[in-house]
């Protein structure tokens, strides 16, 4: 019926995208450029946020975040194991320690309980951060870790590299959108292919804090500040600028900003698809639990109407995953785990992890894939994956 293979995800490129790029090329701008503070701007208005910076990849967001914010050998950090690496990485980059918490299986995200208990089994001021991850684009209550990060003088970077357009009710009945930057001081997106919105490779940090996006800004471009107001040394002439602190190249060239623009004209529409997929899936899949030989499917479908899920990945959970992975790929859908639990990888092994039970995240590793879900998925293929998931758990 299908002969060519199904991806778990994909990028969406129209004669739009085409054209706003070759515009690019033909402009006076290969990099830095105009598009980049446009980029920002629409990209800040779109989640909400007063300010964004856009930068080389979602791992340099999240490395820029940690320096921010003052990372260094004597940090600590927690996070997930269900995320991928970089999430925990920046830390690392800083020379900071890294914390795992375990997962609410509910919703796949880091348990607030369980970073709560962590926190209050050390003593004050032992941990400084949190980085929540929107996992699979299911948004994390940033209101009730507000709350738990001032009790305890933390920081919260979000990653909300799955949910550009999900959002949270909050207890005022507002809906709050990931990385708008009401509960966190930093949030961070990637526009790597599989993501949203793409822009090849691409990133963007979101925050309402101006001493945070002033900082920012100079660490993406080696620390370097032309600013004639803030100069720490008398002024040589027109040419002069000075290094104040150690930044990077993170920089987004303008050819990057042109794709990610057009793309991001597009992100409703792609998220309403996201919507119908998931609806489609979760019907097929009655109710999400398909009584089977095998045991019981678990389905992590469209969540109660006070959050929006922005369905970066549309998770299952079955007890035999690798023998229906398999399955799938044999019929051309190639399914994908996310994620190999951080803590588990052999650098994280050799560091040590501390002695943390993360045994919900372990169980959900064991069982759980992401089917395909991207918008242009067609009804014709999402049948096709739908009828072969259920002959597999029905042999
Ligand atoms: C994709 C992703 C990143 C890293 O983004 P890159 O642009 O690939 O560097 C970080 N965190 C999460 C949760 C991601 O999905």
């Amino acid at each position: 019926m299908t002969s060519h293979s199904i991806p778990y995800g994909r990028q969406n490129i129209t004669e739009a995208d085409i054209a706003a790029v070759t515009e690019a090329l033909r402009s006076d701008y290969l990099t830095t450029g105009p598009r980049v503070d446009e980029f920002e701007e629409k990209f800040a208005a779109y989640i909400g946020s007063k300010y964004a910076v856009a930068v080389a990849n979602g791992t340099a967001a999240l490395h820029l975040c940690a320096l921010a914010l003052d990372v260094n050998e004597g940090t600590r950090v927690i996070t997930t194991p269900i995320t991928f690496a970089a999430s925990a990485n920046c830390v690392r980059y800083c020379g900071g320690e890294v914390w795992f918490a375990d997962i609410d299986p509910k919703t796949l995200t880091l348990d607030i309980n369980k970073v709560r208990e962590l926190i209050e089994s050390r003593p004050k001021g032992f941990f400084h951060g949190i980085v929540p991850v929107d996992f699979a684009g299911y948004p994390v209550d940033l209101e009730s870790y507000r709350a738990l990060a001032d009790e305890h003088g933390l920081w919260i970077i979000e990653d909300a590299c799955h949910a550009p357009g999900g959002w949270f009710t909050d207890s005022q009945g507002v809906q709050q959108w990931c990385g708008n930057g009401a509960y966190a001081e930093l949030a961070i997106f990637s526009f790597h292919p599989v993501k949203h919105i793409a822009s090849g490779e691409g990133g963007m940090i979101t925050t309402n804090d101006e001493a945070l996006y002033e900082r920012l800004k100079v660490l993406r471009t080696h620390g370097i500040t032309r600013d004639r107001g803030n100069l720490r040394y008398p002024d040589h002439g027109g040419w002069y600028m000075e290094m104040q602190q150690l930044g990077y190249n993170y920089r987004i060239p303008d050819i990057l900003c042109a794709l990610g623009i057009s793309q991001l004209s597009r992100a409703e529409e792609g998220m309403q698809r996201r919507q119908e997929i998931a609806r489609r899936y979760d019907k097929a899949f009655v109710g999400g639990a398909v009584p089977i030989a095998i045991g019981t499917m678990k389905v992590h479908g469209v969540p109660s109407s006070d959050v929006r899920h922005a369905f970066h990945l549309y998770v299952i959970e079955v007890a035999d995953r690798r023998g229906l992975y398999d399955y799938l790929r044999e019929h051309g859908i190639y399914a994908q785990v996310h994620y190999v639990p951080v803590h588990t990888m052999p650098y994280y092994q050799d560091i040590g992890y501390g002695e943390a039970d993360l045994s919900k995240s372990e169980a959900y590793y064991a069982r759980g894939l992401s089917l395909p879900m991207y918008p242009t998925l067609t009804e014709e293929e999402q049948d096709f994956v739908i009828a072969k998931v259920k002959e597999f758990v029905r042999e």
